[in-house]
Parts: structure tokens; C-alpha cells; sequence
């Protein structure tokens, strides 16, 4: 698909405030520093559309963008710098929590990882919470030209298999570089 058209739209902390729900929505989430802005500026092809840091945890409202007047792309904050509570679930901001299980309008949740790391706790824990919610979401490893071919693949061989030890089936998996473009394609 070719994105002709990407507008910035509003930012806000509440659901109830986002655009009205008449148009699909795909959102982007992840640990900070995880590379969600600069993917995002690299599949909509504008450099400066999602704000990019090397300085973590920066985002931290829900961003609408609209793409081709046609639908809704969604830079959620970056999680992972919360305060650590004992219930994983309050691990996770309440308006995210919010906007996940009640965004009418979402397509498909894209969770951001590190191509490089392996499984995080953090991760597994919101990747294990969307399954239980059944919310539709599909997985990116990103910085994938920070890898080798052969490291980046054991790298995600083993990223399936530790999932496969909680879940019988496995999300759409991506791969993606907003250095070369990897992924922009097929996501
Ligand atoms: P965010 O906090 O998840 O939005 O992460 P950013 O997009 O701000 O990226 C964090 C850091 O990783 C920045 O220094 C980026 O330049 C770098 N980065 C992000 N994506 C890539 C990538 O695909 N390849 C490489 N080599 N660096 C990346």
C-alpha cells in the first residue's frame, strides 16, 4: 500500500477523547527506545511525523495520525518505564489498558521488539495479557539491520519458541529496519 497522505490528528491520555471510531485503526506499542517512531516516520515516509529520541520513555499519550484520509495510525507510549506494581496488568498504564480492550476501531495492534534482545519480561507479560483479552495484535522486530541474517533468525527462532511454551499458535510475525526500510512492504 502506498501512503500518499499521513496527518498528525491529536494526542490525549483518554479514549473517550479519540477521533470517532468510523475508520480502521492500527496502532504501534513497545518498550521505549524500541524503535516505534522511527518505524512509524519509515512506513509513512516522513522523517519527523513520529517524534524520535534516543532519550527513553518520551512519548506518553495516545497519537492519532491520519493516513490517506482513509484510516487511523495510532503511536501509543512506550511502556516499560512505569512504576513496577505487583500485578503485572498496573505495569501498564491505565489509559492503555483503556484504549486497548476498548477501541472499537483497532484492526490490529503491532508490538514493538528489540530483534536483538531476547523474550523480556515486560514483553511476555503484555503479549500474554493481549492473548488472554483476545485482542488481534501481530509482533515487529525491529533494528533487524543491526543483525546478522543468521543471528537475526535465531533470534526470532527462539523468540517463537519461548511463546510456544504459553500459547498454541503464534501472531503474525514481522521484521522491520527503519534504517533500510525492511518490512515496510509487507507490514
Ligand atoms: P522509540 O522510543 O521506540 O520511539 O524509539 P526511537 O524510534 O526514538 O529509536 C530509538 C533509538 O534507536 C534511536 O537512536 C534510533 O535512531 C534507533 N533506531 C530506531 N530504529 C532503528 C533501526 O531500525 N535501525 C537502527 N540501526 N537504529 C534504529
Amino acid at each position: 500500500m502506498e501512503i500518499k497522505n499521513a496527518r498528525f490528528l491529536m494526542s490525549n491520555s483518554d479514549v473517550q477523547k479519540c477521533p470517532e471510531p468510523t475508520k480502521p485503526e492500527f496502532a504501534f506499542i513497545g518498550r521505549s527506545n524500541v524503535g516505534k517512531s522511527s518505524l512509524i516516520n519509515m512506513l509513512t515516509g516522513q522523517k519527523k511525523l513520529a517524534k524520535t529520541s534516543s532519550r527513553p520513555g518520551k512519548t506518553q499519550l495516545i497519537n492519532h495520525f491520519l493516513i490517506n484520509e482513509a484510516w487511523y495510525l495510532v503511536d501509543l507510549p512506550g511502556y516499560g518505564y512505569a512504576k513496577v506494581s505487583k500485578k503485572s496488568k498496573e505495569k501498564f498504564q491505565a489509559y492503555i489498558v483503556d484504549y486497548v480492550l476498548k477501541r472499537e476501531n483497532l484492526y490490529c495492534l503491532f508490538v514493538l521488539v528489540d530483534s536483538r534482545l531476547e523474550l523480556q519480561k515486560i514483553d511476555l507479560e503484555f503479549i500474554n495479557w493481549l492473548g488472554e483479552k483476545e485482542v488481534p495484535f501481530a509482533l515487529i522486530f525491529t533494528k533487524a539491520d543491526k543483525l546478522g541474517a543468521n543471528k537475526l533468525g535465531k533470534n526470532i527462532s527462539d523468540y517463537k519458541d519461548q511463546l510456544l511454551e504459553y500459547w498454541a499458535e503464534l501472531p503474525p510475525i514481522f521484521v522491520s529496519s527503519a534504517e533500510d526500510g525492511t518490512g515496510k512492504e509487507d507490514i
